[in-house]
């Protein structure tokens, strides 16, 4: 149930591995430390990594009256999730399912989580443009929804997938709020100097060109893939990858 929802955004991407789930969690959890109350909800029915990023398998789901009670990360109740990962027996199960089985899944997520009051809903979504998409962005026109940042990873070939996703975008009338170039650059933690592995600038360039917003950079960062658990990054707040998150959820409150 989405009606005392203030904001909600997808997260999207092109391709899958360039740190979209990362992102989900960390601006979950960094809008959680801003002191908003936050609703995670992982679409990624094939591949819902959430759970372990905040490591929170095993936990259930439970039936109420009126809707299914998402997991809390904390006591305070600050943080709710969801994800089909929770209704899985165990971690290796494959969701083998069709086009209608998803569907009906995905619109079950969005009427009936008792989300309560949020600030922010963000919405981790699976790689490129699929029946999850479609279903979300449809059941999202009757409720405020926000827009979609678009993660990617600088090397082009990351790029032009993310073309596709602003196209999408339009087609189905949800706002970009802006594009996310995560992986850009490695800071070495001893002499500082940044190293492009990836090369730098491709998604700024996108944005230029396809006139949406540019929301920053995210470097790769060794502690981000340490971060399992509820910790944020804002934990190292000196720390490239806390400067960028810090940067970006900025822009998006704003
Ligand atoms: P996706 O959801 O796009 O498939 P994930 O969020 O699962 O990608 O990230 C893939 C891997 O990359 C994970 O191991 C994650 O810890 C790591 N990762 C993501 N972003 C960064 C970053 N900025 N610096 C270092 N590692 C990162």
């Amino acid at each position: 149930m989405l009606e005392n929802v203030k904001h909600i955004i997808l997260v999207l991407s092109g391709k899958g591995g360039v740190g979209k789930s990362t992102v989900s969690t960390q601006l979950a959890l960094t809008l959680k430390e801003k002191g908003y109350k936050v609703g995670l909800l992982d679409i990624d029915l094939c591949g819902p990594s959430i759970p372990y990023l905040l490591q929170l398998e095993g936990k259930d789901v439970h039936q109420a009256e009126g809707g299914w009670v998402p997991v809390y990360t904390d006591e305070d109740q600050k943080l709710a999730v969801m994800s089909i990962g929770f209704l899985l027996n165990d971690r290796n199960s494959a969701v083998v399912w069709r086009g209608p089985k998803k569907t009906a899944m995905v619109k079950q997520f969005l009427t009936d989580v008792l989300w309560g009051d949020l600030d922010f809903l963000i919405i981790d979504t699976p790689p490129g443009t699929s029946d999850e998409h479609i279903t979300v962005m449809e059941n999202l026109k009757a409720v405020k929804c926000d827009g979609a940042v678009i993660v990617t990873t600088p090397q082009s070939i990351a790029i032009e997938d993310v073309r596709k996703e602003i196209t999408f975008c339009k087609k189905t009338g949800i706002p970009v709020l802006g594009i996310i170039e995560n992986m850009s650059g490695y800071v070495c933690p001893h002499c500082t100097e940044c190293t492009n592995i990836f090369s730098t600038g491709g998604g700024q360039s996108l944005a230029q060109l396809a006139n949406v917003p540019f929301l920053g950079i995210l470097p790769i960062d060794t502690k981000l893939g340490q971060l399992l658990g509820k910790a944020c990054i804002t934990e190292y707040p000196n720390s490239p990858a806390a400067i960028g998150y810090s940067e970006i959820v900025r822009k998006i409150v704003d």
